[in-house]
């Protein structure tokens, strides 16, 4: 038995990062850059107008007030998109709309609510300063300039800029294929009517949506029997994926044969068993250099096992630097006994907010009680040398989830008291 930090280091360490793979942006949504994106034009490539206005020389406005207008002739109408034709003069002006392209000599624009338009004329109402309301070229971005630099998360504002910059295909890194093999005699697949002593394969489900929301691709093999040649004959089936996760099969049960075969194939098992509860009997290993994570049958074990060793494989493989779920410190409502020697990950439903945070348990914590990791937001990660806790004391909650606020408005409209 191996202490949970010493299995996470074992993991990762030789966990890669994955190849580059060109997509369109929309795909990218939640990926990792694999290339520097570089300005190849500024944004805006031209000056252009911030307001609907004149565009015209700043010092023909000097002395310009609502009782002494200054009056300028108008030669153009300059549209966005249009190319302005003629260059503004001293005492002239063009009507600009916002986003059109600054005419030659003009050096402000004067937005339409200081004026007044009068035939071939404008009157102006007051003074500009140089440079007013002009968006300069390349303001946004400068050609040449890194916009998004390589291991950034693709979000919608990335998105937006790699579309402003004209690129609809980025380099990114690749997902993770995991494939997903459930192993007992007792189960079922979802759609089989289960005769009173089968199961439903709950876990192939579960572990998949979790493969989904770490950003990898769940790829399901279905379910081996516990025989040493269905258990092969799902091995190979995964030859193609980038991880391997099994569920089940790796207690001390006469047909647990994971560990067996694993370490038939080619000496693969690194280690069985990590200090912590529940998820005690993982096996780790690797078959055919592809990593193999042989998970717990028992559905809550299995899905607190992926979230310590799992997810944090397919980030790191995905190019992800941030890899692991968000800690915070609450107290705890109620009094606890932990099983001690082993880290427990207790579920538990956090609530309050910043600097305030409390979390109780969800109840019934058997690790065949998949309920209590539905009503659960948080595992309550209580340390290997302790034995309990008392209500009030302060433990640490790995959050599972990045949720929204479950206020009527948004927090930040709520007064502060
Ligand atoms: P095992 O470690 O194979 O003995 O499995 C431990 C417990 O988990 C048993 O009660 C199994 O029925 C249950 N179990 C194993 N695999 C699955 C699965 N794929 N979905 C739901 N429950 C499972
Ligand atoms: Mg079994």
């Amino acid at each position: 038995m191996i202490p949970v930090k010493e299995a996470l280091n074992q993991i990762l360490e030789s966990i890669p990062v994955l190849n580059l793979e060109k997509v369109g942006i929309l795909d990218a949504l939640g990926r990792v850059a694999g290339e520097d994106i570089v300005a190849h034009r500024n944004i805006p490539p031209k000056d252009n107008s911030a307001m609907d206005g004149y565009a015209l020389h700043w010092d023909d406005t000097i002395g310009a007030e609502p009782d002494h207008p200054v009056s300028l002739d108008v030669i153009e109408d300059i549209p966005a998109g249009k190319i302005p034709e003629r260059a503004v003069g001293g005492g002239q002006a063009s009507k600009i709309m916002t986003g059109a392209p600054i005419p030659e000599g003009a050096d402000a624009v004067v937005k339409v609510e200081d004026t007044r338009a009068d035939g071939h004329k404008v009157r102006i109402f007051c003074e500009a300063q140089y440079g007013q309301d002009i968006r300069k070229a390349g303001e946004d971005v400068r050609q040449g300039e890194i916009v998004i630099a390589h291991g950034s998360i693709i979000r919608p504002a990335e998105v937006g800029m790699l579309a402003s910059l004209g690129r609809s295909i980025v380099s990114v890194h690749q997902r993770p294929v995991v494939a997903i093999i459930a192993t007992g005699d007792e189960l079922v697949d979802i759609d089989e009517i289960p005769s009173p002593w089968k199961i439903i394969s709950s876990n192939s489900y579960a572990t998949a949506a979790q493969v989904g929301e770490a950003g990898g691709i769940p790829l399901l093999l279905g379910i081996a029997k516990d025989t040493r040649a269905d258990l092969v004959e799902k091995f190979n089936a995964a030859e193609r994926a980038d991880i391997v996760v099994t569920s089940g099969g790796v207690s001390m049960g006469d047909y647990d044969l994971v560990k067996v075969v694993m370490n038939e194939i080619g000496n693969a098992m690194r280690f069985w068993q990590v200090a912590m509860r529940p998820g005690k009997p993982l096996a780790y290993g690797n078959i055919r250099g592809i990593p193999l994570f042989g998970l717990p049958g028992n559905p809550v074990s299995s899905m607190i096992s992926f979230e310590q060793f799992v997810r944090p494989t397919i980030l790191k493989m995905s190019g992800h630097v941030k890899i692991f779920r968000k800690t915070i410190r609450a107290r705890i409502m109620e009094d606890y006994d932990k099983k001690p020697r082993l880290v427990n990950f207790v579920r538990g439903r956090v609530s309050g907010s910043d600097g305030n945070w409390q979390v109780t348990t969800t109840g019934e914590q058997g690790s065949g009680i998949l309920k209590s990791m539905v009503k659960a937001n948080g595992l309550i990660v209580l340390p290997e040398e302790i034995s309990s806790v008392k209500a009030g004391d302060v433990v640490a909650v790995q959050l599972l989830e990045d949720a929204n606020d479950g206020a009527m408005e948004p927090a930040y409209l709520q007064r502060l008291s």
